[in-house]
């Protein structure tokens, strides 16, 4: 089969490789009809990921059909319609047993395109397959579920629920893209009274109203702060979410929130950020992290299915699956191209 093979920092190759087989009782091997590329994909090729090796195959998000399943597999067999979720779960272990799949300690986590072999192929191997895959309901299409394999709950649980979001808060997102996106659209379940977006590309501004932000800032134009401080009596922002994943945009997430808020990181650091502590030990502050554990996935799936989220004008590219260096380019230039997500799919 042909798989998108990272070949370390700035190398990435559309190229031929032994299809996947079933390993462990427990696996599933998934065609893979739509997928996508993350901005994880994209700190990957930076080399922020070390744990990502050469040969890797990239990508830990899909829609597809299962073509093998292991002799332990019971809730799915061939020719399901599923979501390959970025998260495995072997569903035994502490965390697992927590809910906590991200932090899986029995094998699973986020294995997919970092330390196993990902989505960005035509095939891909799902080890636990029963706890990882969710099946696609009826009339739920590629396009609308694939957002479900990362962004939408990664924005969810790891932004809008670890930040406590709650009514009336005044919401404050630092990035704009895919992520920060997702973000606005499930802060908005909890009716806050503004959501203020924050980014460089007036494109992404322009999506992050059109996906309910209430204000927009620019910082080349607008100080944040200010706009911020006008919103809440000078106090700050509830809540906080860091999108981005610089040292520079954790740092001002910090400044933006009011005392006793919540900033919630949700970028991909790669490298070290000052947390200001000489400013901040007087404030009540609560920072958090995470990686998401997508406990909320059947929750967020109820919600598409009855549409109550409408993620579909998120998809601005699309692609056939042999086109990947293509769309690579244009989602690693989002900021000349527009991209939100692109999308790739298999002709049949
Ligand atoms: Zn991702
Ligand atoms: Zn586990």
């Amino acid at each position: 089969m042909k798989a998108l093979v990272y070949h370390g920092p700035g190398q990435r190759n559309w190229e031929e490789v032994a299809d996947p087989v079933i390993d462990d009782p427990a696996d599933a091997v998934v065609r893979v009809d739509t997928v996508t590329i993350c901005g994880t994909d994209l700190h990957i090729l930076r080399g922020d990921v070390p744990a990502v090796t050469d040969g890797r195959i990239l990508g830990h998000e899909a829609v597809g059909t299962i073509t093998a399943v292991g002799p332990g597999v019971r809730r799915f067999a061939v020719g399901d319609r599923v979501l390959v979720s970025c998260i495995t779960s072997c569903g035994s272990c502490r965390y697992c047993r927590e809910n906590s799949y991200g932090q899986c300690i029995g094998g699973g986590g986020w294995i997919l395109g970092h330390r196993i072999d990902g989505t960005q192929a035509e095939y891909v191997r799902v080890p636990f397959a029963d706890n990882s895959l969710y099946p696609v309901p009826d009339g739920v299409t590629d396009d609308q579920m694939i957002v479900l394999a990362d962004i939408l709950p990664t924005a969810y649980e790891v932004g809008v629920l670890n930040g406590n979001v709650q009514p009336a808060d005044v919401v404050a997102i630092v990035g704009a893209g895919p992520i920060g996106l997702a973000a606005i659209m499930t802060a908005r379940l909890f009716s806050p009274s503004h959501i203020v977006a924050i980014d460089l590309a007036d494109t992404r501004l322009d999506a992050a109203r059109s996906f309910g932000a209430d204000v927009v800032v620019n910082p080349a134009r607008h100080d944040p702060r200010e706009v911020i401080l006008g919103l809440t009596d000078g106090l700050g922002a509830d809540v906080v979410m860091e999108a981005v994943g610089l040292p520079q945009t954790f740092e001002q997430a910090v400044t933006l929130v009011r005392p006793g808020g919540h900033v919630a990181n949700v970028g991909v650091h790669g490298t070290a950020a000052t947390l200001h502590l000489e400013d901040i030990w007087i404030k009540n502050i609560t920072i958090t992290t995470g990686l998401v554990d997508t406990f909320s996935t059947p929750t967020l799936i109820k919600l598409l299915a009855s549409g109550k989220l409408d993620t579909t004008s998120m998809v601005t590219h699309r692609f056939g699956l042999d086109e990947f260096t293509r769309a690579y380019d244009v989602f690693g230039d989002a900021a000349a191209t527009g991209a939100l997500k692109v999308l790739l799919t298999a002709k049949r």
